[in-house]
């Protein structure tokens, strides 16, 4: 309780620092040079338990010279604060220089890029070479269009559900066999909200090589369900992610031009679910800008239209996959009220850790969200919530958002978006065997609404 006192105490201090900071001294904190824009940036450790985390995170989150709160740990919160910020708080600092980290891991790709250019599109997507680095969203597309090619029976390319804010085109796949093709029923999936947590898409990736493979000796999944997948939903935030700032979290849409010059919104804060009741800010500065409006923004825009189908009436489930922190979490993040699904929701949660700990040792926390922290107008509350439910009246789906490897205990705050490659394909079994059990058992017991 001492630590959570102090931590609440400094928390309100931070507030007040921060909000006399955006009054009075706000062109100091945002003179940054675009290509190395954490030069002196600190990752700090603010040391907390229980639902003191929660509040400081949700507070933090409003304080301008906080870039980004990273990780709620269980005994603490990590914040990634600017050079000004950090030069009153010198204590606590787990990652000193953040460019740093982010220097060296540049480094890296630069060379990991360059050999991958020189191989040919065979050699590229031979699973060894493609699941041992990350890859630009251009590679991204090609691979997947290249598996549609490979599997015409299996795999259906679509080259654009709507533009992002920049204008380039969200892809979709769908993946099923021609076994009770207008009858089974329906799962979807999607990652790359934001932009720095490059192993969502990995993942997805590893996931859909995977159905693929086993599909051959064991075609029951594929007989069964269809899986609709967006496999990188913030495509200007991802290529920017890669072009010097490795750790962006947003989209790229300018909103208004403020003092700060902020760009983009958070695309899991803006999704049209009590958008703006807590855990979001209304400052476009911030990391968890909710946007101006509830699906203001077209990436939100575009995967709504497109989940909202009229050849995707058989959904039962939907999951969104982040990073990081190795967690499952279920509705609601907007109230403690528990969903009408509760026990199901937890089973089919609980089931996808004991899965990846079976596989891989890991431990995942599967809970509901609002016990980790709020968060409102989040993609895993809208599957579950009103819109979807007036739109399927004879169910709710499966919802969840997967956060990823690795956990928070684990990583050093802004180390952690900087999973090393060698754990792509470690994670992609985790969450494929998962995944697996996850959907048999939503197929055996669908969410239905009593009338
Ligand atoms: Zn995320």
């Amino acid at each position: 309780m001492k630590n959570a006192s102090i931590a609440l105490f400094l928390c309100l201090a931070l507030n007040v620092l921060g909000l006399q900071l955006s009054q009075q001294q706000q062109p100091l904190l945002q003179v940054q040079d675009e290509s190395r824009p954490y030069d002196g940036h600190k990752v700090l450790r603010v040391k907390a338990h229980g639902k003191a985390r929660h509040q400081i995170a949700n507070t933090l989150a409003n304080v301008a010279g906080v870039v980004s709160v990273l990780a709620v740990g269980s005994n603490h919160v990590d914040i990634h604060v600017d050079s000004f910020f950090a030069s009153f708080l010198p204590s606590h600092v787990v990652v000193d220089n953040v460019q740093h980290v982010v220097d060296a891991e540049m480094e890296r790709l630069e060379a990991a890029q360059h050999s991958f250019s020189k191989m040919s599109d065979d050699e590229k997507y031979a699973p060894e070479n493609w699941f041992s680095d990350y890859h630009r969203y251009d590679d991204i597309v090609a691979w997947y269009k290249q598996l549609a090619e490979k599997h015409p029976d299996l795999v259906t390319f679509i080259p654009s559900i709507g533009k992002s804010a920049l204008n380039k085109d969200i892809i979709a796949i769908k993946v099923s066999s021609n076994v009770n093709k207008d009858t089974k029923s329906q799962f979807w999936y999607h990652t790359g909200d934001h932009a720095r947590e490059w192993v969502g898409p990995s993942t997805v990736q590893y996931f859909v090589h995977s159905v693929l493979q086993d599909h051959a000796t064991n075609p029951a999944l594929l007989d069964n369900a269809e899986l609709i997948i967006v496999p990188l939903m913030n495509v200007d935030g991802y290529e920017y992610s890669w072009a010097g700032n490795r750790l962006w979290r947003k989209n790229r849409r300018v909103v208004k031009r403020d003092f700060f010059g902020s760009v983009g919104v958070d695309l899991n804060r803006n999704w049209p679910a009590h958008w703006g009741e807590g855990g979001s800010s209304n400052q476009p500065f911030s990391d968890v800008y909710m946007g101006p409006a509830a699906g203001s923004e077209p990436e939100v825009k575009a995967l709504i239209n497109f989940f909202m189908n009229d050849n995707h009436t058989r959904l039962i489930g939907a999951i969104d996959l982040h990073a990081f922190s190795q967690l499952v979490l279920r509705p609601y993040g907007w109230t403690e009220d528990p969903a009408p699904d509760e026990k199901l929701l937890k089973k089919a949660g609980d089931d996808i850790r004991d899965t990846i700990k079976k596989v891989s040792g890991k431990k995942y926390v599967s809970e509901r969200e609002i016990d980790l922290y709020a968060a409102s107008g989040t993609a895993s509350d809208w599957f579950y919530d009103d819109d979807v439910q007036e739109w399927l009246p004879d169910r709710r789906l499966y919802a969840y958002t997967i956060e990823l490897r690795p956990s928070a205990d684990e990583a050093n705050g802004a180390q952690g978006f900087i999973l090393p490659p060698a754990q792509i394909i470690p994670t992609g079994q985790e969450i494929y065997e998962a995944l697996k059990g996850y959907m048999a058992f939503a197929l055996k017991n669908p969410l239905l609404v009593k009338k």
